[in-house]
């Protein structure tokens, strides 16, 4: 159960770790998958029927600030949320058409030296200080490819 470690993160940046952030958190954490801020605000009601659409929204964007969630556009008009996890570290493929998100951990030890030299490349050029990367393939799925042709 991580939420110690949620509650320790929290206090040490000086944020509140509330009751509804809370249940947020461990909705996008056991849904695990591609959420919209809609998928999880159905789920966080029924424990917190009161909760409006806004706070979910505030409240996804201090976990993004926070490195707890990350965010996706992946088109069609609604961002989706992941829970951040070192353990389950993935890229995305994207199909245009139907919208549907590939989770794949393929070539992830290639990927970390590849990465980390590129990373600490532009730390150096941009005097930046890199945490993480987001990469999305976009692309039809097998049976979008036979739909379109
Ligand atoms: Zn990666
Ligand atoms: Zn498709
Ligand atoms: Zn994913």
């Amino acid at each position: 159960m991580p939420g110690p470690r949620w509650r320790g993160n929290f206090k040490e940046r000086g944020h509140r770790m509330t009751g509804p952030r809370d249940a947020i958190l461990d909705v996008v954490n056991k849904k695990q998958g591609h959420l919209t801020a809609d998928d999880i605000f159905f789920e966080v009601r029924k424990s917190y029927p009161g909760i409006g659409i806004a706070t979910i929204y505030r409240t996804l964007d201090l976990f993004v600030r926070m490195g707890l969630v990350n965010k996706f556009d992946f088109g069609g008009g609604k961002s989706r949320y992941e829970f951040t996890s070192k353990e389950k570290h993935h890229h995305h493929l994207v199909c245009k058409n139907c919208g549907r998100v590939v989770d794949y951990d393929s070539f992830l030890d290639e990927e970390t030296e590849l990465i980390k030299k590129i990373e600490a490349e532009l730390n150096r050029k941009h005097d930046f200080k890199i945490d993480s990367h987001q990469l999305d393939f976009y692309g039809l799925c097998k049976s979008c490819q036979r739909e379109v042709k």
